[in-house]
């Protein structure tokens, strides 16, 4: 069931409660209704993002794609950087 693709005139999404915020041309609004505060995304507002610890890890796990830029891999390289850079100093002073 989950992302399946639903025509916008399916009986699922006509079935949902409407967001029903006055609009500027004075109708109340069509569009779906969000479970959390009854209006539609326009109307009530984007996601303020996770909030849960659970959430907050599933959302990083989503972005994760190689680990290149994880804490570990950044103090790594840094610390390999500094020693080349001691490396190179050592190895032109004997020169
Ligand atoms: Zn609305």
């Amino acid at each position: 069931m989950k992302n399946q693709y639903r025509p916008y005139g399916s009986p699922d999404l006509a079935a949902l409660p409407r967001c029903g915020a006055k609009t500027r041309a004075g109708v109340p609004c069509k569009q779906p209704a969000c479970a959390r505060n009854g209006r539609c995304h326009w109307h009530g507002g984007k996601s303020t993002g996770p909030r849960t610890t659970e959430g907050k890890a599933r959302v990083g796990q989503a972005h994760y794609k190689h680990g290149r830029y994880t804490r570990a891999a950044m103090a790594q390289r840094k610390a390999f950087a500094q020693l080349f850079r001691e490396v190179r100093a050592l190895l032109g002073k004997r020169k």
